[in-house]
């Protein structure tokens, strides 16, 4: 596994770090044990190596490989593909209710409006100062929803920038978020692509016909519908900031492309709106995002 984007922090100056964009001296003189887990919920420092060779790749440092939410790829670095699965299967397993789902999407929305707000008690920031020399105690973890109300507790649906996904991820459930660069819908077999952001890697929100099979939740006329506004407001070049949940998986006989699997019209929002409310407003209202 390649970690491929980390974290800086130092003091309020945050950036996100692509590997290949650093260099040893830049690391030395700037980054050096400023670089965390690209993952709001992990707490592990990442360190940079530039061989001499030319070599670059991040990596864990060392001994804070469990300091990596467990529900991060890079979590179970040291212990074997057994305990991986094992924990991949549970995610994939675990029941989630669609109010559980729901009530993520919503909260990312709120946090993501409120960021400029939160810069200030950054909880991330606080987390990770408390941890500081004193890693055995875990601080409680901030979830993207109140979800001890619904019941599923155990479960925890983290949320991951489009920008951030890697084929790492393939396997895990995450609350994603991130600007739709253009839409395709397939007219024989009925599936849609919403095509993410992303620089390295090809990543789509993927409806497959699963997402319309239950005609009380949707058709695929109104989909067809979603699909045409969605793409004239991509037309008149309005921002889309898409927060859904699914699980992401390969795209059909790819090892570098990958798709987030949504199954539900209810498991998404766009620019703060739910499917049926852009279907029959027939637009979407601006970014609320922005700094996105
Ligand atoms: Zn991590």
């Amino acid at each position: 596994m390649k970690i491929e984007w980390a974290y800086y922090e130092n003091g309020d100056d945050t950036e996100e770090v692509y590997y290949e964009h650093l260099d040893k001296d830049l690391y030395e003189s700037k980054y050096q044990e400023h670089l965390y887990c690209i993952s709001d919920e992990c707490d592990a420092m990442i360190k940079f190596t530039h061989r001499k060779n030319g070599v670059k790749f991040f990596s864990t440092w060392n001994g804070q490989g469990d300091l990596h939410d467990i529900e991060c790829p890079y979590f179970l670095k040291d212990k074997g593909e057994v305990e991986r699965k094992n924990i991949l299967h549970q995610i994939e397993s675990a029941p989630v209710t669609d109010e559980h789902i729901i009530n993520t999407i919503l909260n990312k929305s709120k946090k993501l409006k409120e960021k400029e707000k939160r810069k200030k008690q950054n909880t991330r920031i606080m987390t990770r100062r408390t941890l500081q020399g004193k890693q055995t105690s875990q601080p409680e973890k901030i979830d993207n929803g109140e979800i001890d109300q619904f019941g599923s507790s155990s479960i925890r649906i983290f949320s991951l920038d489009s920008k951030h996904i890697t084929p790492d991820y393939v396997g895990y459930r995450k609350c994603v978020f991130g600007k739709i660069r253009h839409v395709y819908f397939h007219e024989t077999d009925g599936y849609v692509y919403l095509n993410l952001d992303n620089a390295q890697y090809r990543v789509s929100i993927y409806l497959p016909q699963a997402f319309y099979a239950d005609p009380e939740k949707t058709t695929k006329s109104a989909l067809v519908s979603f699909v045409d506004i969605i793409k004239q407001e991509l037309h008149v070049h309005k921002e889309l900031v898409i927060i859904c949940v699914g699980m992401i998986q390969f795209k059909k006989g790819s090892q570098q492309d990958v798709n987030i699997h949504v199954i539900n019209p209810s498991h998404l929002l766009i620019n703060d709106m739910k499917y049926y409310e852009i279907i029959t407003n027939s637009s979407v209202s601006s970014n609320p995002y922005n700094y996105l």
